[in-house]
């Protein structure tokens, strides 16, 4: 079978590098493209042109999933796109991959109701990234014996959004084995607003932002007289293309909802 996608974001950084991998996929076809602007445009090798050449630029999913029958929606838009677009793809019979972040607690939870109601895939991967699905794994796993945890997260200066998805979805694999406990000094004393990061799930989540950097990600675990770090570097957007090709083909196997790429691999 060869799997249909359409893609909300194709001009972007992540767009534009899935676009090009989904395009060399042998089992997959480039459909479409959602965009909020360029409606009748097209893509073509990555250059946005007006000529009717390449892959056509819809701004209504409604006239995407009429004329290009895509099978699957990859997100890689931006927190305020991703869930109007999921929640219409769904309506639509159209399974979401979802990359974005920024989706709230409430938005994943109404997703996995449409989803489940519809009997249609809906897989939402933080990270397609599948070392760092394993950094994932690996801090769950050791919090079982080191409980005490802080994230350190680093991104380019470009993302829009903090904590990152992907610490997010660290803190809530972990909270899954860790015993709920009082992290730090119970009498400590914040000088400085924000200096001991975000509280999730008790554990702290500290996000960098700058350039030079594109996703990074350490999990310190600490015990009496010990440390144990795990970290996870990605260097060049390439590394998502495995897990987004991966998403992409189990979505049309599976008809339920999928929080992670750690539930595949
Ligand atoms: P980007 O370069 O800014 O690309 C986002 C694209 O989406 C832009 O072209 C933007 O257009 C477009 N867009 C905005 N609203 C839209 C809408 N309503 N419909 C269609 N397109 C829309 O960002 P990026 O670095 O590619 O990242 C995209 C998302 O992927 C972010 O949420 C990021 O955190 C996430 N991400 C996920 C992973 C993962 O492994 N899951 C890895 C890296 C990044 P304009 O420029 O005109 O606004």
């Amino acid at each position: 079978m060869t799997i249909r996608v359409a893609i909300a974001g194709a001009r972007g950084r992540m767009g534009s590098t899935a676009a090009a991998a989904i395009t060399e996929a042998p089992d997959m076809v480039f459909a479409g493209a959602l965009d909020y602007k360029y409606d009748g445009w097209y893509i073509n090798g990555g250059t946005l042109i007006e000529q009717p050449s390449g892959v056509r630029v819809y701004t209504s999913i409604a006239e995407l999933a009429e004329a290009e029958k895509p099978d699957v929606l990859l997100d890689l838009t931006d927190p305020e796109a991703v869930f109007p677009n999921a929640q219409k793809a769904i309506a639509l019979g159209i399974r979401p991959v979802i990359g974005t972040s920024g989706l709230t607690l409430e938005e994943i939870d109404h997703l996995k109701i449409m989803s489940e109601q519809k009997g249609l895939s809906c897989i939402l991967a933080p990270n397609f990234s599948i070392g760092a699905v394993l950094m994932m794994k690996f801090a769950a796993q050791a919090a079982h014996y080191l409980g005490d945890v802080e994230i350190i997260e680093m991104h380019h200066d470009r993302k829009l959004d903090a904590p990152s998805g992907t610490a997010v979805k660290t803190a809530d694999m972990i909270s899954d084995v860790r015993t709920p406990h009082l992290q730090g000094h119970p009498d400590e004393q914040v000088n400085a607003y924000g200096a001991r990061g975000a509280d999730v799930q008790g554990m702290k989540i500290h996000s960098v932002r700058l350039p030079g950097l594109l996703a990074h990600q350490q999990v310190l675990l600490g015990g009496e007289g010990e440390l144990l770090t795990i970290r996870h570097d990605s260097f060049d957007r390439k590394s998502f293309m495995p897990g987004v090709l991966l998403a992409v083909r189990e979505s049309v196997s599976h008809h339920q909802f999928v929080n992670g790429l750690e539930q595949l691999i």
